[in-house]
């Protein structure tokens, strides 16, 4: 028997033997061993030693409800002892259906229709083929191209990469990419001095018209990440431009695609990030996108699945006898499976059942009121928040804004600092951030802010 104080180092060393881990250069842990974990409850996760972490980022973004969630765990059990998959082409199942039924239920207005993959990458393959086949459907293929906005993140398979504009991965990758148009992002921290995010967002609308102006005839869609560009570094920009957007969209005649992969499921403090923009100044109600990407929380952690929705009118563009050759050609063979359904189901159950929205309001405004003081920290350039996401922006000095050279090792010792004071806070570059489960307690997120505030200090330090 291996001993309780060496179990993590023995799993670790097993690992490293045959897996190959994601977004991870694989050198790094030979001096940083990988951190097994065996168990998770509630917002924590516990290692093979007995040791605990709160788990301040939903592990990627995903446990909305934390880990082992009963609820869900319960459904899993119920559908696998019923049925674990079936084929989802000529045959259907009830949590497929179900679970359509609702997505449509709570999405905004005009998306009525539901398109399953198995995680976001596919999603947004599926969106960006789809929306380019609706335009060769209506006779437009000369439509190929699509505009994205700078800092974007949308996935990691070829499709979704053409669309992002990560540097590294571009500058790698670029020769087997599509080309996208990229339009400057409203991110609202690389605003003009004294300009609010609404002027931003404005802004960044008038010089979207221009690049429509000169690319629409070539252009199927523009896509962006609702309200918060996450793996970009948590950049939050004014609802406004999505209501420009929609606009914008609909003058020009391109689609406008909605990735909610990541700001989905009432992160940003609505349901669904485009809520929170009025179709029209003045009038209430959601802005409703012709595409909106779904996965990460849609699970809620539990296993992997991915919907596209999109509206009548859309499909209607694809419907006709077979011979037309009009068909959407894209499966995946686990499309629809019904267990990642029946997850899906049991963790809008809980938005229905429980005053989520409500309660994430209140742990908001408490992740705010403990970060506030940060503002005049010496190394912080900006405190910002949009509901259940906050961020913190490092830099060398606030005057200039100016960020650490080789941010990310300033971003690896607030890590590792975590890891030895019980957190899982995992920067993006020089951003510190946190998005909790939404099952933390108020003192939970104070633990999360104490040990930031710790290990910013040390990252700072020299
Ligand atoms: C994570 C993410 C994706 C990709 O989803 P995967 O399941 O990791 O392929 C796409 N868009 C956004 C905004 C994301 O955050």
């Amino acid at each position: 028997m291996t001993k309780l104080a060496d179990r993590n180092a023995a799993l670790a060393a097993r690992d490293l033997k045959h897996i190959w881990h994601p977004c991870t250069q694989m050198h790094d842990h030979e001096r940083i061993p990988m951190l097994p974990i065996v168990r998770g409850e509630g917002a924590w996760l516990v290692d093979a030693e007995g040791r605990r972490y709160l788990d301040g980022i939903s592990s990627w973004w995903t446990n909305l409800f934390g880990h082992a969630n009963p609820r869900i765990a319960a459904a899993l059990a119920e559908q696998a002892r019923t049925l674990e998959h079936v084929i989802f082409a000529g045959f259907t199942h009830p949590p497929a259906i179900e679970l359509a039924e609702e997505l449509v239920r709570i999405a905004p207005p005009g998306l009525d229709k539901v398109f399953f993959a198995d995680n976001g990458s596919a999603a947004i393959e599926v969106a960006l083929k789809m929306s380019f086949h609706y335009w060769l459907n209506q006779g437009h293929g000369e439509k190929t191209r699509f505009i994205a906005l700078t800092g974007s993140y949308h996935g990691e398979t070829l499709g979704a990469l053409s669309v992002s504009d990560v540097a590294l991965y571009r500058k790698t990758y670029a020769p087997l990419l599509l080309t996208p148009i990229l339009a400057p992002s409203p991110d609202a921290y690389e605003g003009e001095p004294g300009e609010t995010p609404a002027q931003v967002a404005a802004r960044r609308l008038g010089e979207l018209r221009t690049l429509l102006e000169r690319h629409a005839h070539e252009t199927c869609a523009v896509i962006v990440e609702p309200l918060v560009q996450c793996a970009g570094g948590m950049r939050m920009y004014h609802p406004d431009y999505l209501a420009g957007l929609r606009r914008l969209c609909d003058e020009y005649a391109v689609h406008f695609i909605a990735d909610e992969i990541a700001v989905g499921f009432g992160r940003t403090g609505t349901l669904f990030a485009c809520e929170q923009a009025c179709p029209e100044p003045g009038r209430r109600g959601s802005v409703s996108p012709d595409f909106m990407c779904l996965s990460k929380g849609l699970t809620g952690g539990t296993l992997p699945l991915s919907a596209v929705l999109t509206t009548q009118h859309v499909y209607d563009a694809f419907y006709a006898e077979y011979s037309a050759g009009k068909a959407f050609l894209h499966s995946h063979s686990y499309t629809g499976n019904p267990l990642a359904c029946s997850a899906a189901l049991a963790t809008l159950a809980i938005f229905r059942d429980e005053p989520v929205l409500e309660r994430n309001r209140a742990l908001a405004a408490h992740l705010a009121r403990r970060l506030a003081p940060l503002r005049d920290h010496p190394h912080v350039a900006e405190v910002r928040q949009t509901g259940m996401i906050a961020a913190l922006e490092l830099v060398t000095d606030k005057a200039t804004r100016r960020p650490f050279p080789a941010a990310e090792r300033r971003g690896l010792r607030v890590y590792l600092h975590g890891l030895q004071h019980e957190a899982l806070l995992r920067p993006l570059g020089n951003v510190v951030y946190f998005m909790p489960p939404y099952v933390v307690s108020e003192a939970e997120l104070d633990h999360l802010v104490d040990v930031a505030i710790a290990g910013i200090a040390r990252a700072v330090a020299d």
